[in-house]
């Protein structure tokens, strides 16, 4: 049992982590307060937005929609890592789930993931989420092939820590809307054993140290420096199409090292290949000190002519 966090606590904590803050105008009064409970708060609900480029998002889930109306979280986090703020209290974000999985996560009782959902909103004996999760919006598709900008994922972890380390609630307090709701499937492209992972690994380091894990760090990017180096070609070759970039990062990292690897090989044999040929052409091992000598006795006899 939890009070919720004040505007300024959660602001507060949210700077600790070291994401950066916008402050949506008015975000402070902006709730459902009126039309049920806020709290007592249990935990951190993930979503994504249904969005993709063009759409004012943060203006979305602050206002909401004529079915649905605002605020539509407790913050948007936008694919470029910035956490607005757009509600301070009851949002429309988790509507009705499973009692069973609200118990889980108040006593963070299981590994791995929490009891399958068996409820949604409106389904009998469902339980009010609006009352007992923060939840953060993340700008998506969800189409399963957007993908989450690394700086966008750091920034959903950190947020979701500055709300569990505040309320000294560990990583199985936050969830993903799925694990809530039987007839949802956001945050998709997010497998949220993953995400509590991260998010364990951050509760563990003091606010604001925490930078990202290690294959977040091998980014796609990164994969194509290694395959071109600085001259990235506008469209990839064939035998090299868009494919391997969705597929395993660690895989493909590995699969260029080994390839570098293998010319420098074949390089070196060259060189040595090279260096026995001018070793037997008997011009190996010059000694250039000899040769300047030779060359100044030369200078000498003409000079003395
Ligand atoms: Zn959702």
């Amino acid at each position: 049992m939890a009070a919720p966090l004040s505007a300024s606590r959660l602001v507060e904590a949210l700077r600790a982590e070291g994401v950066t803050v916008h402050e949506v105008p008015g975000w402070r009064t902006n709730n459902r307060n009126h039309k049920g409970a806020w709290g007592p708060v249990n935990g951190v609900l993930i979503h994504h937005t249904v969005t993709g480029p063009g759409t004012d998002v943060v203006n979305l889930i602050y206002d909401g929609h004529s079915a649905l109306p605002g605020p539509l979280s407790t913050g948007c986090i936008t694919k470029d890592g910035v956490v607005h703020l757009t509600g301070n209290g009851r949002a429309n974000h988790a509507g009705g789930g499973d009692g069973r999985v609200l118990d889980a996560v108040i006593n963070e009782s299981y590994s791995g993931r929490p009891p399958a959902t068996q409820k949604h909103d409106g389904s009998p004996g469902a339980v009010d989420g609006n009352a007992r999760f923060y939840g953060w919006e993340c700008e998506n598709e969800g189409d399963g092939k957007d993908p989450w900008p690394r700086v966008q994922y750091v920034a959903m972890v950190k947020a979701t820590a500055a709300i569990c380390r505040a309320h000294g609630w560990g990583a199985k307090s936050a969830i993903g809307h799925l694990e809530w709701s039987d007839w949802k499937v956001d945050p998709r492209g997010i497998d949220m054993t993953d995400f509590r992972r991260d998010l364990a690994a951050c509760l563990a380091l003091p606010a604001g140290q925490w930078k990202g894990n290690d294959d977040m760090a091998f980014g796609d990017d990164d994969v194509k420096k290694l395959w071109y180096g600085d001259h990235i070609p506008a469209v990839p070759p064939p035998y090299n199409n868009a494919d391997w970039l969705k597929g395993n990062k660690t895989w493909t990292a590995k699969y260029a090292i080994h390839t570098i690897a293998a010319s420098g090989r074949e390089t070196l044999a060259r060189v040595k290949a090279i260096e026995a040929k001018v070793t037997s052409l008997e011009v190996g091992g010059v000694d250039l000190d000899a040769l300047a000598d030779k060359v100044a006795d030369k200078l000498a006899e003409r000079l003395a002519e």
